[in-house]
């Protein structure tokens, strides 16, 4: 069996490795799931909660040996780890201990409405799928993986979670985590190696949640096909940020440096892209800049020691290159940053680029880096128009002081999610649906949908009265004609008699 090592981006050192599992231990594990199911399911709302909440107490009693794992394997800061990693673990498994049974408990839905069903019990039945498989991405090995396992076992699966190859660490450090806290053997296992262990995990799962690259999002959606199973998908963005001209800009500035640079840019609802209205354009600029300037970046040496991190993934480092350096070819400006760093660690400085438009890779790909390009425009609707134009739907950002015109602005933004002088706090907000459009995404994590996704539909009908025969069954049936045309009249045509 093969094995991949992983490094920490931001030293170059050695961290651990981990096996590459094919198809054969992949049928294993599923098998393994498949037994385990049914007596977690028998747990109950109550009895799997339990052992979320043990584990959101064993992770803040644990905090610092989840962040030193997150750091270890991604080269991010002290605080990016924190914040998300840490942070969105303990929130999401408190959240959905809580909140599972409010979303998946049988629903009574009403038959008074209907002349064909009057009378009868209606429920709707939320059924998990069975063996879920996880796939995630590198840029948050928790939040991104481990954070979806938490409402598809709250539902009542199994699941096996394949994380990126690039940090499979800190999934381990869960499984880790769930079994001292009492998760029973095999209700989740996590499945090292690359594409081809995703790929086999496709294979053997009833269901699909998927987060990571679009390219690899179609594949994963074409595997899903072939099995006919439900597939979720989290995928790329290339999130705009519109400031109007009636905006705090002080406010705004702080928020384009810091969005744009949390995680070192590395994050699916970073800002990529900013539009701002011509008259405060030059102040904007100068304020990100000056921002953006006073960065300290390098490897961390605990809280507080950097202000951005490694670049995690080496390819990585390439495309933010190439994306820089095609918007200057083609006459952008670099106002600070602009190159790599590999010194032991990889880099990328912290940067602004200016005079970009459309045709630049800059402004249309996903660069996924610590590098916000700045765009004047001559009024919102070209904005609006402007960040419209791309593949991605992911998020959105509108920065004006008179918040229901940036509401309005809201609603023409063809993005899952959109925050009026906000930027990525929406993702804490665990019952607020957060999901792509267009080449973003299909479905949605958090909220009602971002658990019922994990779960079959069953609808029960339930008669209780003992007519031995009624309109539905013989002899009735043969001239019910009339009949049923005074329910409807009855029943539907009430409304419009006057
Ligand atoms: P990726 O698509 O290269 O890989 C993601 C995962 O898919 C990895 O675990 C990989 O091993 C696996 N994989 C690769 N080929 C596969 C196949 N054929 N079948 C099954 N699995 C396969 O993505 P990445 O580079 O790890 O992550 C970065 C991307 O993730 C960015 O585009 C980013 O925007 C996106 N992302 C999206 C969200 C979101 O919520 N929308 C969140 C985080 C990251």
């Amino acid at each position: 069996m093969s094995t991949i090592q992983v490094d920490n981006p931001a030293t170059g050192e050695i961290v651990g490795s981990v096996p590459v599992l094919g198809s054969e231990q992949l049928s294993v594990m599923a098998a393994r799931a498949r037994a385990a199911q049914p007596g977690w399911l028998e747990l109950g709302f109550k009895g799997r909660g339990a052992i979320m909440s043990r584990a959101q107490k064993w992770m803040l009693d644990n905090a610092e040996r989840v962040i030193q794992t997150v750091i270890s394997e991604t080269g991010k800061t002290y605080e990016d780890a924190q914040l998300t990693d840490l942070g969105y673990a303990v929130m999401a498994l408190g959240f959905w201990a809580k909140e599972a049974p409010k979303y998946l408990s049988d629903e009574r839905v009403p038959s008074w409405n209907n002349p064909a069903v009057v009378g009868r019990k209606l429920i709707v039945r939320y059924a998990p799928h069975g063996l879920v498989g996880v796939i995630g991405p590198w840029n948050f090995p928790i939040v991104n993986g481990f954070g979806d396992c938490i409402p598809a076992m709250m539902a009542g699966n199994v699941v096996i979670l394949k994380p990126s190859e690039v940090t499979p660490l800190s999934s381990l450090l869960m499984l880790e985590m769930l079994s001292e806290c009492g998760l029973p053997a095999d209700v989740m296992q996590v499945a090292t190696g690359d594409g081809s262990t995703g790929a086999a995990l496709i294979a053997e799962s009833d269901c699909v949640m998927f987060t990571g690259s679009t390219r690899t999002g179609r594949a994963v959606m074409k595997a899903a096909a072939e099995k006919l199973i439900p597939c979720y998908l989290e995928l790329g963005g290339k999130d705009p940020m519109l400031v109007c001209a009636d905006a705090d800009i002080g406010r705004a500035a702080n928020a384009a440096a810091y969005w744009s640079m949390n995680n070192a840019g590395q994050v699916c609802i970073s800002v990529e892209r900013v539009y701002v209205e011509a008259p405060v354009y030059d102040q904007f600029v100068q304020l990100v800049t000056a921002n953006i300037e006073s960065l300290r970046q390098g490897a961390p040496d605990g809280a507080g020691s950097v202000d951005v991190g490694a670049v995690i993934f080496p390819p990585q480092l390439e495309i933010v290159d190439a994306h820089v350096k095609d918007a200057v070819a083609k006459g952008a400006r670099v106002l600070t940053g602009g190159h790599s760093k590999v010194d032991g660690g990889r880099f990328y400085e912290p940067t602004v680029v200016v005079d970009v438009d459309h045709t630049m890779d800059l402004m249309r790909e996903e660069t996924f880096g610590p590098v916000v390009p700045i765009m004047k425009i001559a009024d919102i609707e070209q904005g609006v128009r402007l960040a419209n134009d791309s593949p991605y739907g992911l998020q959105a950002s509108v920065w004006t002081k008179d918040t229901a015109h940036g509401e309005a602005i809201a609603r023409r933004l063809e993005a899952g999610a959109v925050c009026v002088n906000d930027v990525q706090v929406n993702y804490q907000a665990l019952n607020l649906p957060m999901g792509g459009w267009k080449s973003s995404g299909i479905g949605s994590r958090h909220g009602a949908g971002g658990i019922r996704k994990y779960c079959k539909t069953q609808s029960l009908l339930i008669t209780s009265f003992g007519f031995k025969r009624e309109i539905f069954m013989f002899p009735y049936a043969r001239g019910r004609t009339m009949l049923l045309q005074r329910f409807y009249k009855f029943f539907y045509g009430r409304g419009k008699r006057g």
